[in-house]
């Protein structure tokens, strides 16, 4: 088992944003974690990757608890976070070593590992640029350039579709069903067709509280259209 959330509840304040939520993502598997907006997707990946600390309950990313073996975890963890916040004023390469270093990957190591991660995601021709002066688009290649650097086992994925343009989407879709052969993929979105796409196993969010978890063919049994029965479970 890759990650495994048992009974997990966040409080802010009063705001329950996760009730009791358990769900767990086998190695290999590549789920989306679906629900609407204010669902409490972010709040879960944060909790998962270490981020931020849950009120109640616990997570395991290859069986270790989060809690007890942060440092450790986050070494096998690539994690795209929402909204991608990049540094606009850093060139990609400048940023790329930087992350690089962080894992301790340094000099002509670095450098090799940079080169690559340019190349997976498609940066190519933009490779010499500012962050700032990149389209969404290829923001988003270079989140998942710094997701993947050190070749982690397991990558959570805050809505990497949001906010590009369809043929944006498309690449992205891509390059992560791509990248599904070799990484365990925890991956959120409130678009049905993204699940339909790339996701072997959907679990369904809302309101903080866990409303379906099935493989993607068996809820497509039960429905003319995943979108429906997404509609039914998230009113
Ligand atoms: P999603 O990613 O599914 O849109 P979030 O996890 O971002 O949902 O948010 C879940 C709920 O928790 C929302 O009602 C949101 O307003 C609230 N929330 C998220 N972050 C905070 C915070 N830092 N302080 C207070 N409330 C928050
Ligand atoms: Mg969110």
């Amino acid at each position: 088992m890759s990650i495994k959330v048992k009974g997990i509840t966040k409080l802010y304040g009063e705001q329950r944003a996760l009730d009791e939520v358990s769900f767990s993502v086998k190695t290999g598997e590549v789920v989306g974690f679906i629900g609407p907006n204010g669902a409490g997707k972010s709040t879960m990946m944060k909790i998962i990757t270490g981020y931020i600390p849950q009120t109640k309950g616990d997570v395991w990313v290859n069986d270790l608890n989060t809690l007890e073996n942060s440092l450790e975890i986050r070494k096998t963890i690539g994690y795209l976070p929402e909204n991608n916040p990049l540094y606009v004023e850093m060139y990609i390469k400048e940023y790329l070593t930087m992350v690089a270093n962080l894992y301790e990957k340094k000099g002509k190591v670095a450098k090799k590992l940079v080169e690559d991660m340019i190349e997976q995601v498609g940066l190519g021709p933009e490779q010499n640029k500012k962050i700032g002066a990149l389209s969404k688009g290829y923001r988003q290649r270079v989140g998942l350039a710094q997701a993947l650097i050190h070749d982690p086992s397991v990558l959570i994925l805050d809505e990497p579709t949001s906010g590009l343009d369809p043929n944006q989407i498309i690449e992205i879709r891509n390059f992560i069903h791509g990248l599904a052969k070799k990484k365990t993929i925890l991956l959120s979105t409130h678009i049905m067709q993204e699940v339909e796409a790339i996701c072997d196993r959907v679990v369904i969010i809302n309101l903080g509280k866990i409303v379906a978890d099935e493989t993607t063919a068996d809820l497509r049994k039960k429905e003319s259209s995943l979108e429906k029965v997404f509609q039914k479970l998230t009113k």
